[in-house]
């Protein structure tokens, strides 16, 4: 519901890099089974803000509420423990493992058969026992993010989870992301390009640009925002 507290609150959040701020005064709440898009061009300092909410980064100012409890001064690992769930930019599923030992790794096995290939097939994933070196990268991609659904988060930050997809793929993917958080009861954050995906999956958008905020609401009158589209079109 749109009045329930945010499952994820952070606040004036800044990251400097040198002189750079990479982040700068950026705030934003994310509703219980909310998909937030975050968006903006290349540099914007999307990948920073998912480093710096996750604990990956430290930040210079700010703080990172999860279900009402302050985590900015935790670990990775220790966020991660309390359900802040994020996957990285780049392909980190490891080509050797299976897709079940690769989730049960990820997961750290506290899954039965049963939850395991239900999920799986939800998602749109292959069959347990299918060698990670045999799929190609946009499934490779979903099995990461069916991993870290399965490990029950509250917030599950994803960075471009669709890259490497082709057009159709992206399109089936964002359905099967929209599901996921009735489903599993976790909200989302999820970076990524394509407007046409954001415009299907996200219920909120936050656009960056230069590190500040550019625009953040509903997802219609933030697409349909001229500063928006300008800040797009100069991309
Ligand atoms: P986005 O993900 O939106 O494309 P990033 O968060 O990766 O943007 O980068 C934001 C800005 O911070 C860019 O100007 C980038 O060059 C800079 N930046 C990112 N990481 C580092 C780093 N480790 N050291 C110095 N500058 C960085
Ligand atoms: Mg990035």
């Amino acid at each position: 519901p749109a009045d329930a507290p945010p499952v994820l609150e952070v606040v004036d959040l800044g990251v400097q890099f040198g002189a750079l701020k990479a982040l700068d005064g950026v705030s934003l709440q994310v509703r219980p089974r909310s998909i937030m898009g975050l968006i903006g061009p290349n540099g914007a300092g999307k990948s920073t803000f998912v480093d710096a909410v996750s604990g990956f980064l430290p930040q210079h100012t700010g703080t990172v509420l999860l279900d009402g409890q302050d985590i900015t001064r935790l670990a990775p690992a220790a966020r991660a423990r309390l359900g802040l769930r994020r996957t990285f930019q780049q392909d980190r599923v490891p080509p050797q493992l299976t897709v079940e030992s690769y989730v049960r790794f990820v997961t750290r096995e506290c899954i039965d058969n049963d939850e395991l290939t239900d999920a799986l097939t939800f998602l749109g994933c292959p069959a347990p026992e299918e060698r990670l070196s045999t799929v190609d990268v946009g499934t490779r991609r979903l099995i990461e993010v069916a991993a870290a659904v399965l490990s029950g988060p509250k917030v599950l930050i994803l960075d471009e989870p669709a890259a490497g997809l082709s057009h159709d793929e992206h399109l089936q993917f964002g359905q099967r992301l929209s599901r996921i958080p009735s489903r599993f009861d976790t909200a989302i954050v999820i970076i990524e390009h394509d407007l046409d995906l954001v415009r299907t999956v996200c219920t909120e958008i936050t656009v960056l640009d230069f590190g500040r905020v550019l625009a953040q609401g509903p997802q219609q009158e933030v697409l349909d925002d001229p500063a928006v589209i300008a800040a797009y079109m100069g991309d």
